[in-house]
C-alpha cells in the first residue's frame, strides 16, 4: 500500500475525511477507505493532484449533497398507528439525476444509506450512463407484514418522499425488501398525488412503464461480468462448474437462473435464517415459489427435497457463513454487506475457488478483500459486477422519457454489452495504473476518474 505521495500522509488524510462527516458510520468509512486507497495511483500525476486539491474533490465526494430524514406513520392491521423513519441520501448528481435503490430492512440507518449511496456514485459512473448517486429506505421490516400493511406503509412513505424526487431530480429503485410489488405501490401513490404518469421510479411493474428484464438485470449482469472476467484472466468458463450463491432474493435468484442457463451448477442459496445446500443443483422453480410467491423460510425447501441439507444460522462457523464452506469453482455473494469474512475468504481459497463475484453491495469485509486480492482468484467488486441493475434502470428511464417499450432481446443485448464494457474498462484501467488483474482498484479508479472530471467542471 502506498503510504505517502506528494508528501501527503495518506492515513492522516483519510482520518481527516472520516472526521469530516462519518466518524460514527462504520460501513460508510469502510467503503470510503477502500476507494481512497485504490485511487492513490492517480495522485502520482502532478497535474491531477493539483487539480484535485484546488477543487477539494475528495472532501466533496465523501460529503452527500443532502440527507433527507422523515417520519412515516401508518396503520397496521389492528388499527394501531406504527412509526418508522424514512431516508433519502442524495449524494452526488454530477453525472445525472440521483439514482439508487430504496431498502426496507430493520437495520437501515443513515450510515448504511451513506455507504450505499457513496458506492452508487462510482457504480453509476462506471456504467457510462447519465446517472448520479443516491440511496434511501426505511427501518420498516416487511417480514411478517400482510400485503395490506405493505401497501399502507408504501403509501405513507411516498407521501413524504414525493416532495424530493422527480424524473430529472432523483429516481429511486428497489433494493433489499423493495421489489416490484413495493415499487408498484409507491409509484401508484405518486401518480395519485401528482396526477402525473412519469418515470419517477424504476423497477416498476410492466403496466406502469417498467422495463422488461429489470428484475433479472442485476443477477444476469453479475454472470455476464464474471464470464468476461474469466475469459480476460485466462480461466476456464463456468460451464459444468459447481458454483455457490448466497441470498434468495432478487439478485440471487437471477444469478442462479443465468448460471443454470450457461450450464453451471449452483448448489446453494441462503436467507437470514439459514442455508440450503443441494448437491444436485438448486431447484429454481421451487425456490422462486417459496421466495416470490409464498415468502417463507428456506427450511421449507427440504420438504420437497429431503436429500438437500438445511444449515440454520446457529450452525454456521463462528465468524463465517455456511455457504462459503462448500467447495466451488466460483462464488457469488448476493445477500447483504459483510457476509463474506476473512475466515470465509481463507476457506474459499483453501478449497480452490477461482473467482468471487459480488452481487450484493460490499458483501466482503475489508480483510476478506485484502486476502482474496493476494490470492490467485479473481475478485469482481460489487460496484462493477452488480451495475447491471442500475444500468437497466437507466434504460427504463430512457423508455419512460420517450414513452416507448423495448423488447426483451433489445434490453438483454444492451445489458450484456454494458457489463462487458464495464469489465473491459475496469481491467484496462487496472493495467494502466500498474495493478493488473486487480478489479477492485480498477473499478474504483475508473469510476472516480469519470465523476471527478465532471465535478471539476462544475460551478461551486
Ligand atoms: P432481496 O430483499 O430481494 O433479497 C435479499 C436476500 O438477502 C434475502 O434472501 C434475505 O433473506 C437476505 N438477507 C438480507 N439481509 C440479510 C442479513 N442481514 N443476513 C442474512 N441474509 C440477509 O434483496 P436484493 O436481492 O435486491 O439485494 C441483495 C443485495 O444486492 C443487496 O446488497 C443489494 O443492495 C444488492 N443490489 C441489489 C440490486 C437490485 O437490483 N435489487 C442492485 C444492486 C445491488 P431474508 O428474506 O430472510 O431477509
Amino acid at each position: 500500500m502506498l503510504e505517502s505521495i506528494h508528501n501527503i500522509d495518506v492515513k492522516a488524510e483519510i482520518a481527516k475525511l472520516k472526521n469530516l462527516n462519518c466518524a460514527e458510520d462504520d460501513v460508510f468509512f469502510q467503503a470510503m477507505e477502500e476507494v481512497l486507497l485504490s485511487i492513490l495511483p492517480l495522485f502520482e500525476s502532478d497535474e491531477f493532484y493539483t487539480k484535485m486539491k484546488s477543487h477539494s474533490i475528495l472532501k466533496r465526494l465523501v460529503t452527500p449533497d443532502r440527507i433527507i430524514k422523515f417520519k412515516v406513520t401508518w396503520f397496521d392491521d389492528n388499527q394501531n398507528v406504527q412509526v418508522n423513519m424514512g431516508y433519502r441520501v442524495q449524494f452526488n448528481n454530477s453525472l445525472g439525476p440521483y439514482k439508487g435503490g430504496l431498502r426496507f430492512h430493520p437495520t437501515v440507518n443513515e450510515g448504511i444509506l451513506k455507504f450505499l449511496g457513496f458506492e452508487q456514485i462510482l457504480k453509476n459512473a462506471l456504467t457510462g450512463l447519465p446517472i448520479g448517486g443516491g440511496k434511501g429506505g426505511s427501518n420498516f421490516d416487511p417480514r411478517g407484514k400482510s400485503d395490506f400493511e405493505i401497501m399502507k406503509f408504501c403509501t405513507a412513505f411516498m407521501k413524504e418522499l414525493s416532495k424530493y424526487i422527480g424524473p430529472r431530480i432523483d429516481v429511486p429503485a428497489g433494493d433489499i425488501g423493495v421489489g416490484g410489488r413495493e415499487i408498484g405501490y409507491l409509484f401508484s401513490e405518486y401518480k395519485k398525488m401528482t396526477s402525473s404518469f412519469e418515470g419517477v421510479l424504476t423497477g416498476k411493474p410492466s403496466f406502469f412503464g417498467g422495463s422488461v428484464m429489470r428484475p433479472e438485470a442485476t443477477g444476469y449482469g453479475v454472470i455476464y461480468f464474471t464470464r468476461r472476467m474469466l475469459e480476460l484472466e485466462g480461466k476456464e468458463s463456468l460451464e459444468g462448474k459447481i458454483c455457490t450463491v448466497s441470498g434468495a432474493g432478487n439478485v440471487a435468484l437471477h444469478a442462479i437462473e443465468k448460471l443454470q442457463q450457461l450450464g453451471a451448477i449452483p448448489v446453494t442459496c441462503s436467507d437470514s435464517r439459514g442455508t440450503i445446500y443441494d448437491a444436485r443443483g438448486v431447484d429454481l422453480p421451487l425456490l422462486k415459489e417459496l421466495k416470490l410467491q409464498k415468502r417463507v423460510s428456506l427450511e421449507v425447501y427440504k420438504e420437497e427435497h429431503p436429500e438437500a441439507e438445511y444449515i440454520p444460522v446457529s450452525q454456521y462457523p463462528k465468524e463465517g457463513h455456511a455457504v462459503w464452506t462448500i467447495p466451488c469453482y466460483a462464488a457469488f455473494p448476493c445477500a447483504t454487506q459483510n457476509e463474506l469474512t476473512l475466515l470465509d475468504a481463507n476457506t474459499l481459497i483453501d478449497n480452490g475457488c477461482h473467482s468471487v463475484s459480488e452481487g450484493a453491495n460490499m458483501p466482503s469485509t475489508a480483510e476478506a478483500v485484502h486476502t482474496m486480492l493476494k490470492s490467485d482468484m479473481c475478485l469482481a467488486p460489487a460496484k462493477a459486477a452488480n451495475a447491471g441493475g442500475v444500468a437497466t434502470s437507466s434504460f427504463e428511464m430512457s423508455q419512460n422519457a420517450s414513452m416507448s417499450k423495448w423488447t426483451r432481446d433489445e434490453v438483454d443485448a444492451k445489458l450484456e454489452a454494458v457489463m462487458i464494457d464495464i469489465c473491459e474498462n475496469v481491467s484496462a484501467t487496472a493495467k494502466e495504473y500498474g495493478v493488473e488483474g486487480n478489479y477492485v482498484d480498477g473499478a474504483n479508479i475508473a469510476g472516480f476518474k469519470r465523476v471527478s472530471e465532471a465535478m471539476m467542471a462544475e460551478t461551486i
